[in-house]
């Protein structure tokens, strides 16, 4: 099994490094070739205004958004949620976001004063905490009904999934701890 990471900007290389600590192929994707060698898709942090305007230029955009419609497993973490989300406030107006999960979000809505916090999040199935480390992250203003909350904050989602699609506010690959995309892999290939 070959998991993509969308390498057009931000914070890919950890994750590529986080999938081979679990023993899978992490790959780097910036072209469609590279895309269709995979079996599922990680969408990193970053800037999603910027990784929005380079999903266009590249060409992928009609790629990734075809291989989600068509099942492919994919997880989102604080940028790549929004670029998931179903509806984004505050976003810049040509930005777009693929609508793969049932969720509105508000870009950087955690505020200045405390746009980077860690938290200790409980999770569901998860024996112990995730230390979620949270960079202007994105607040999640609405779930829909098929989505299944799997963490807050201050009674906030800040992980969801819905089908194969994984969002995260946080950044699941800066803590050191690969249950999150163990997780994410274990729905992804043994479903
Ligand atoms: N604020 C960024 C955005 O709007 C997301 C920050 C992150 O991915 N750490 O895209």
């Amino acid at each position: 099994m070959k998991v993509g990471v969308l390498a057009l900007q931000g914070a890919f290389a950890r994750h590529v490094q986080m999938l081979g600590d679990l023993g899978v192929s992490g790959t780097e994707v910036r072209t469609a070739d590279e895309l269709s060698d995979v079996d599922a898709l990680v969408l990193p942090g970053g800037e999603s205004t910027t990784m929005s305007m380079l999903l266009d230029s590249s060409g992928l955009r009609d790629e990734v958004a075809d291989r989600i419609s068509g099942g492919m497993p994919v997880l989102g973490t604080c940028a790549g949620m929004i670029l998931l989300a179903a509806h984004v406030a505050d976003g810049r107006p040509d930005q777009r976001s693929f609508a793969a999960i049932d969720i509105d979000v508000r870009r950087n809505g955690y505020g200045r004063q405390v746009d980077s916090f860690e938290s200790d999040l409980d999770v569901t199935d998860l024996d112990e905490p995730f230390h979620g480390v949270f960079i202007r992250a994105p607040v999640v203003d609405r779930v829909g009904d098929g989505v299944e909350v799997l963490a807050t904050v201050d009674g906030r989602p800040v992980l969801c999934s819905q089908g194969s699609v994984v969002v995260a506010s946080f950044h699941p690959e800066m803590a050191g701890d690969g249950r999150i995309h163990g997780r994410f892999l274990d729905m992804a290939f043994d479903a």
